[in-house]
C-alpha cells in the first residue's frame, strides 16, 4: 500500500468538520493542496511532471473530434453516445466557461461522508481544486497523478484502485467518487472495473470529459445520475436505511436542481394545502437522501437539464413536472401541474393557488423593475429568472442559457417567446455579447466575460451566479427578491459613465495600462506569427489526410 501525505479535511459522524494529519505535513500555505496518492516517483515533480505534461497534449485546446476519436478507440464510445443523447450540443463544441468537471466535483464535495478523487492532468486538477476551495470546499480533493508510461501501461488504473482501497474506510465514508478528466477518459482508463463496494463503502467511477459534457451544470447531473443509479440498485436489492429525519408523513415532491436554501422551504409551504410536502433536493447532501428522493411521489425538474437523473427517476416510476413556482403565472401553473400529477382534489389545488398566487402578485407590485435587460448564464435557472423579471415590469429582450432545450423548460420557453423574448439555448459567448451590444440594455445580467464586456461599455451589469442565483426565486419569497438589486444596478448608470470617463485614454487590449511612451505595437510581427500558425495548421490537416 502506498502512503498518503498531507492533511485530510472531512466530516465526522456528527457532521462537524474534522482535520487530520495523515502522515508528513505538506506546505499548505494559502490553501489545501490536492492529496496525492501513489508512490513517490509518481508525485508531481521533476521528470515525471515533464512526461505528464507530454501526455497532457490533449486537453481543452485539443480538437474535440480527436479527443472523441481517442476515447472511442479506447472503448468509451458508449459513454460518449449517452452524453450526446443526454446533453445535445449546440453551436459550440467545447466548454466556453470553466472546466465542466467542476460541476461534478462540487456535487461530491458538498456531500457529507463522500470522498472525491480526481484522475487527470496536473494542470486540470490544480485548476479544479483551486476553484473548489475558492468556492468554500471544506475538505481535500484526492488526486492520482499519472505520466505517459503509467497511462499507457495501465498502471494508472492500478494506482486508482489502490487509492480507492486506501480511502474506503466505512467509519468515515459512505461513498468514494472517482472522476476521470479529459485525458484518462480519452485513454479509456476503465473506472467501471473498480470494485462496486469496498468494506461497505460505495465506489462510483465517472467520466467527465470536456469533450463530452458541454457545461459544468450538466456535469452535476453526471454525478447525481450515477449516484441515483447506484441507490436505485440498492433499493431493488433489499431494504435501505430510512432518512435521518424519518420518513415524511405526506407524499413528497423531490426537487431537482441546486437552489437557494430558503426555496425548498417556500415550496414546502406552497405544497402543504394540497396535502403534499417538499422532498429532498437533488443533488443531495448525504447518501440516504438519495433513497428518500427515489421514494418521492413525483419529481419537480426545477432546473431542466438533469437528463441522467430524470432517467433514473423515470426508471423508478416517478413522474416529472417541469418549470417552477416562479412569479404569478408560474406559481399558478406549477401548483396545478403538481396537484394533477398527485390526483389532488381540484378544490385543494385551488386552495393552494388562492393562498399563494395573490401573495406573489402583491410582492411583485412592491418591487417593480423598470428597464431593458439582457440575461445569460449557465445555471439552468435563466428562463425562470427572466419570467420573474418580466412579471416585475422589466423589458427582457434576450435570454441565453448554456444549457440545451429540454421538455422541462418547454413551458418557460413558450411563456417567454409569447412575450417577444428571444430565447437562445446552448447560447455561445458570442451570442450573449451580441445581445448586450445590439439590444441597448439598461442592465446586462450574465457570466463573468459578459459582465466585463458590458462594464467596458459603461452598461450596468450584474454577475448572475453570485448576485442573482444566490437569492430566493420561488413563490412570494422570490417575487420581491430581485427588485432591489436590479434597480440599484440600473441606477448606477451615471457611476458607470463616470468610471468610463475616468479610465478614458488608458488604452485597451494590447495597449491597456500606464505607458511612459507610446506602446510599441508591431502588427507586422503578429501577422508573421499568424502566417506560421496557419502554415502549421495546414500541415497538420495534410498529415491527417494521408
Ligand atoms: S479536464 Fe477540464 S481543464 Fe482539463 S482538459 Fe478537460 S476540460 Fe480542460
Amino acid at each position: 500500500m502506498s502512503e498518503r501525505a498531507g492533511y485530510e479535511v472531512g466530516y465526522d459522524a456528527a457532521g462537524q468538520v474534522r482535520v487530520e494529519r495523515v502522515t508528513e505535513p505538506v506546505a499548505a500555505e494559502g490553501g489545501q493542496p490536492p492529496v496525492a496518492f501513489g508512490d513517490s516517483p509518481r508525485s508531481i515533480s521533476g521528470k515525471m511532471m515533464t512526461e505528464g505534461a507530454a501526455a497532457d497534449g490533449m486537453g481543452c485546446h485539443a480538437p474535440a473530434e480527436k479527443m472523441q476519436a481517442a476515447a472511442r478507440a479506447a472503448g468509451n464510445g458508449d459513454v460518449l453516445d449517452q452524453f450526446a443523447r443526454d446533453y445535445p450540443r449546440g453551436p459550440h463544441d467545447k466548454p466556453e466557461s470553466m472546466c465542466p468537471a467542476f460541476g461534478s466535483l462540487r456535487v461530491g464535495l458538498r456531500m457529507r461522508r463522500v470522498a472525491t478523487v480526481l484522475s487527470g492532468s496536473a494542470c486540470c486538477v490544480y485548476g479544479l481544486t483551486f476553484v473548489s476551495h475558492f468556492y468554500g470546499a471544506r475538505r481535500s480533493v484526492g488526486y492520482v497523478p499519472f505520466n505517459s508510461e503509467s497511462l499507457v501501461t495501465g498502471k494508472l488504473f492500478e494506482d486508482i484502485r489502490e487509492a480507492v482501497h486506501d480511502l474506503a474506510d466505512p467509519d468515515r465514508y459512505d461513498a468514494v467518487v472517482v472522476t476521470n478528466l479529459c485525458v484518462p477518459t480519452a485513454s479509456g482508463v476503465p473506472l467501471r472495473l473498480l470494485p462496486k463496494e469496498i468494506n461497505g463503502v460505495r465506489i462510483i467511477g465517472i467520466d467527465v470529459p470536456g469533450f463530452g459534457v458541454p457545461t459544468h451544470a450538466e456535469a452535476k447531473d453526471v454525478l447525481a445520475g450515477a449516484m441515483l443509479h447506484y441507490a436505485r440498485a440498492e433499493i431493488e436489492a433489499g431494504p435501505v436505511p430510512a432518512p435521518v429525519g424519518g420518513k415524511a408523513d405526506r407524499p413528497t415532491v423531490a426537487l431537482l436542481g441546486e437552489m437557494f436554501p430558503a426555496d425548498p422551504m417556500m415550496i414546502g409551504a406552497m405544497l402543504a394545502p394540497m396535502g403534499l410536502a417538499a422532498g429532498p433536493v437533488v443533488p443531495t447532501r448525504e447518501w440516504r437522501e438519495l433513497y428518500a428522493a427515489l421514494d418521492s411521489g413525483a419529481v419537480a425538474a426545477i432546473h431542466p437539464f438533469y437528463a441522467a437523473s430524470v432517467r433514473e427517476f423515470q426508471a423508478a416510476g416517478r413522474p416529472i413536472v417541469g418549470s417552477a413556482p416562479v412569479g404569478v403565472d408560474g406559481t399558478h401553473d406549477w401548483l396545478a401541474a403538481i396537484g394533477e400529477t398527485f390526483n389532488v382534489n381540484p378544490a385543494q389545488i385551488a386552495a393552494a393557488q388562492n393562498a399563494f398566487v395573490p401573495a406573489v402578485r402583491g410582492a411583485l407590485a412592491k418591487a417593480p423593475v423598470r428597464g431593458r435587460i439582457t440575461r445569460s448564464g449557465y445555471e439552468g435557472s435563466e428562463l425562470l429568472v427572466a419570467r420573474l423579471l418580466i412579471e416585475s415590469g422589466a423589458d427582457v429582450a434576450y435570454v441565453g442559457t448554456a444549457c440545451a432545450a429540454s421538455p422541462w423548460s418547454k413551458a418557460d420557453k413558450e411563456w417567454l417567446e409569447a412575450r417577444g423574448v428571444v430565447v437562445k439555448f446552448r447560447a455561445s459567448l458570442a451570442d450573449d455579447l451580441a445581445a448586450a451590444d445590439g439590444l441597448d440594455p439598461d442592465l446586462v445580467i450574465g457570466t463573468t466575460p459578459v459582465v466585463q464586456h458590458a462594464k467596458e461599455r459603461a452598461i450596468p451589469s450584474l454577475y448572475f451566479t453570485n448576485l442573482i442565483s444566490a437569492r430566493p426565486l420561488m413563490g412570494p419569497a422570490g417575487a420581491g427578491s430581485l427588485g432591489e438589486v436590479v434597480n440599484a444596478a440600473i441606477a448606477g448608470k451615471a457611476r458607470m459613465d463616470g468610471m468610463k470617463e475616468f479610465f478614458e485614454g488608458v488604452g485597451a487590449g494590447d495597449s491597456a495600462g500606464i505607458w511612459q511612451g507610446t506602446p510599441n505595437l508591431r502588427p507586422d510581427f503578429r501577422a508573421l506569427n499568424q502566417k506560421k500558425l496557419d502554415k502549421a495548421a495546414r500541415a497538420a490537416r495534410a498529415e491527417e489526410m494521408i
